[in-house]
């Protein structure tokens, strides 16, 4: 291997940019050339690719986001495209990948290999340490820190005026962000996607509350769940059962942001494993960490299996407010 690639692709993490830069020195200080690609698989596709030198990631430690920019590329579920792609890799003298990003960015990355015959590396970059195959992903200790900061806030204004509050997190289909959050925070209650839940226990659970006189104020920490708006519609049932609940939507807040030192250096060893690895020949693998090891986890198995919510953390919350 002479010369490799980096792009970042999906939802933007921050930590995605020590990742970067562990990347591009790494392979620096080995002798290889490194390029960036721009807007992952997006770029990748229409050749926006440039060499990376160590001035490019000089003061990007810190910063949230990704230098490389990011993209959902649906182009790319195309073999056709990715075939074409693994070309313009090779015009460029190409023979090693790595891929930052979540599970449909190293879904992708599978493929790719598998077809092109292109090394590739995964490094689970995503806020929603949903991937199988480490207990961390790159951005996820991050955005647990940024929910707190806000939810500790909102606090304030719950406790101040005896108000039950639902906090909506990121985390699309999974828990992972809710569960740590909500434990975290001392809430309440928390509500993921993988866990039945019903209004009633959330109603009699809040009347008990107010009975053993711990006030009537609250946090639950809901996961936004596949489908948009559910918070809300939680809000609407709660107010049917005479609970006037205030709603906030975390949003956008907790994609950006310092990574923390956490998240830096995840990503700073996770960064300079992929090279270690792609330069002894390693393809189609992601590097992760798993009890504190750095592991590594084949691709198919990542697009294969999901990784399971820990339901303990639910109950907890809930166990450690009786
Ligand atoms: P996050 O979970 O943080 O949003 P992600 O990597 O899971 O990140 P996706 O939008 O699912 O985000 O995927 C990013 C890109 O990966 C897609 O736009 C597409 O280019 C590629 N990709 C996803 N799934 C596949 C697939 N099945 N085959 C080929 N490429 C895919």
């Amino acid at each position: 291997i002479k010369a490799i690639a980096v792009m970042t692709s999906g939802g933007d993490s921050p930590g995605m940019n020590p990742a970067v830069r562990a990347i591009t020195r790494s392979a620096l200080n080995q002798g290889l050339r490194v390029f960036g690609i721009n807007r992952g698989y997006s770029g990748l596709i229409i050749g926006d690719i440039f060499e990376l030198k160590s001035t490019h990631v000089t003061n990007i430690i810190q910063r949230g986001g990704t230098i490389l920019k990011s993209d959902r590329c649906p182009a790319f579920k195309d073999p056709v495209v990715r075939n074409q792609a693994a070309e313009i890799l090779k015009k460029h003298e190409i023979d090693g990948l790595i891929v930052i990003g979540g599970d449909g960015s190293l879904t992708g990355a599978h493929y790719f290999t598998q077809e092109t015959g292109i090394p590739v590396i995964g490094l689970p970059g995503t806020i929603d340490n949903d991937i199988y195959g480490t207990d961390d992903s790159i951005g996820f200790d991050t955005v647990l820190n940024t929910a707190l900061d806000a939810i500790d806030r909102i606090r304030d204004t719950a406790v101040s005026h005896e108000r039950i509050f639902l906090v909506e997190v990121m985390g699309r289909n999974s828990g992972h962000i809710a569960s740590q959050v909500g434990i975290a925070s001392g809430a309440e209650m928390i509500i993921v996607p993988e866990v039945d839940f019903k209004l009633e226990t959330l109603c009699f659970s809040l009347a008990s509350h107010r009975a053993q006189s711990k006030g009537g104020s609250g946090i639950i920490v809901v996961a936004e769940g596949p489908a948009p708006g559910l918070t809300y519609r939680l809000a609407k049932q709660l107010e049917s059962h005479g609970e006037k609940p205030g709603v906030s939507i975390l949003g956008y807040i907790q994609r950006g942001g310092r990574p923390t030192g956490h998240d830096r250096v995840l990503a700073s060893c996770l960064g300079a494993s992929a090279v270690t690895y792609l330069m002894a020949g390693f393809t189609d693998i992601m590097v992760g960490v798993i009890n504190s090891q750095i592991t590594t986890t084949p691709l198919q198995d990542i697009v294969e299996k999901k990784k399971p919510l820990n339901p303990d953390l639910v109950e907890l919350a809930q166990l450690l407010h009786k």
